[in-house]
Parts: structure tokens; sequence; C-alpha cells
């Protein structure tokens, strides 16, 4: 270090100008291009957070949910949601988000540019995740950062991947329920994990539904939590009401 030290020169610095700097800058500008994309106008997007080691660390011994952390992500998938008007729809359970966007017309806006959707959106995400878990008093046992995911979604394929995102939902309370109650990990079925249940008088049925299905946003209306499947039609109302509204803009 002192060695580097003793060879850097220290005389007048160079002229500099912000022109001179761009030109500096001018191949790297180019590069940044390659990566800047825009989402296409009038195209559909999902993008999915998810949490970093959230599901081992909040994970609670002998418990089916950890209420605080369960508690904690309910509160900034509402705050996160209620404050962009670009979210036309979204679905959160366990340590992810996903929300339905629309391609804008504007190419600056900042919901315009993947990379400025992806950065921010997660980054806004983790503080409010941190912020939040301290007013819970939500122990943390790490920095708490989301990813980004974004995927692009045929306007008919919408419905499928919110009924798939809940497939892993359901999935994932049974498992705790199973694992809580000793059920024998190689019983898989979810009918079967319920029947075991009820023998143990623990009634899925009566469990809350938000453990159970995931929590959901729509703009404008409180929505409770249900089976999609199940419940298409409400589904797939809940969505094209809110592409038609966003197809007047
Ligand atoms: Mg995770």
């Amino acid at each position: 270090m002192n060695k580097l030290r003793s060879k850097i020169k220290y005389p007048k610095i160079s002229n500099y100008t912000y022109p001179s700097a761009d030109k500096r800058y001018a191949t790297y500008k180019k590069l940044e291009k390659e990566f800047n994309l825009l989402l296409e106008e009038e195209s559909y997007y999902i993008v999915r957070f998810d949490g970093k080691g959230m599901t081992k660390d909040y994970r609670k011994e002998n418990h089916s949910i950890n209420t605080i952390f369960f508690k904690t992500m309910k509160a900034i998938f509402k705050a996160f949601c209620s404050t962009k008007p670009n979210i036309i729809f979204a679905y959160s359970f366990s340590d992810e988000i996903s929300i339905l966007i629309k391609g804008t017309s504007s190419k600056n806006s900042i919901t315009a540019r993947v990379e400025k959707i992806l950065s921010l959106y997660a980054s806004e995400l983790s503080v409010l995740f941190y912020k939040t878990a301290k007013e819970n008093n939500l122990e943390l046992k790490r920095d708490s950062l989301f990813d980004a995911r974004i995927l692009k979604v045929e306007k008919d394929k919408i419905v499928k991947y919110f009924c798939s995102r809940q497939a892993y939902a359901i999935c994932n309370f049974l498992q705790l329920l199973r694992d809580k109650y000793n059920i024998d990990r190689n019983i898989i079925q979810s009918f079967e994990i319920i029947s075991e249940l009820e023998k143990k008088n623990v009634f899925y049925y009566k469990q809350p539904p938000e453990y159970r299905f995931g929590l959901i946003y729509s703009p404008k209306k409180k929505i409770p939590s249900f089976e999609f499947v199940n419940n298409l039609p409400i589904l797939e109302s809940l969505i094209t009401n809110q592409l038609e509204k966003v197809n007047s803009h």
C-alpha cells in the first residue's frame, strides 16, 4: 500500500469538463444500452419478488406459521402495492410477491424500463421489510433482501400464472402443517395430508384462508383470500376488469 502511494504522482490535476467526461464515457454508454430493455407497449408482464433466505430464516420450530413474519409480509405487500398505480393485480404468499403490470407508452418513465422496475421495486420492498420488521419486533436474521425477475405473459396465460403460484402456496402451507403435526413426510397428496391432520383433530378447512390461499391485491378493492382454481370466474373478472380499465386509459 505504502509502495503504491509512493508511485502515484500528485501533480496539478488534468483539465476536466462535463463534455470531456461524456467523451471518455461514450463507449460505455453504448454498452449500457445493451441491457436497457423497455417494456413493450400493450404487453403484460409479471414481476415476482422473492425474499432471500427468508423462508428458512423465519420458519418457526413447531409452528405452521410464523405470525410476526406473516404480519410483516402482509403489511409490506399492501403498502407496496397501494402506492403503485401501475399494478393491475398482485398476489403474495410466504416470502414472495407477484405483480401484474402493463407496458407503457412513455419511454422515459421509470415504469417503462426493466432495469429500473426490477432494481427500484426490489430495493423498495427490501427497505419496507426492514422497517416493518423492526416495528413488529421481528428478529432479523440477516440483511432483508428481495430479488426480482420479470416474465412477459400473454393475456390468456395471466390467470393460469396466478393459479400456478397459488398451487405452491397451498402445498407450502400443507407441508408446514404436516411437519408441525409429525405426519409422515412421504405423504405428499393434499387430500391425504388433510385427512391425516383430521385424525389429529387439526382441521385444514378451519385454518385462516390467508394462510391457506395467500394474499390478493386488486386496486381500490379489498379482496378476501380464496382458492383460484375453484373460483376461476372471480379471479378472471378481477384481472380482466382491471385490464379493461388499463386499456381504456
Ligand atoms: Mg425466498
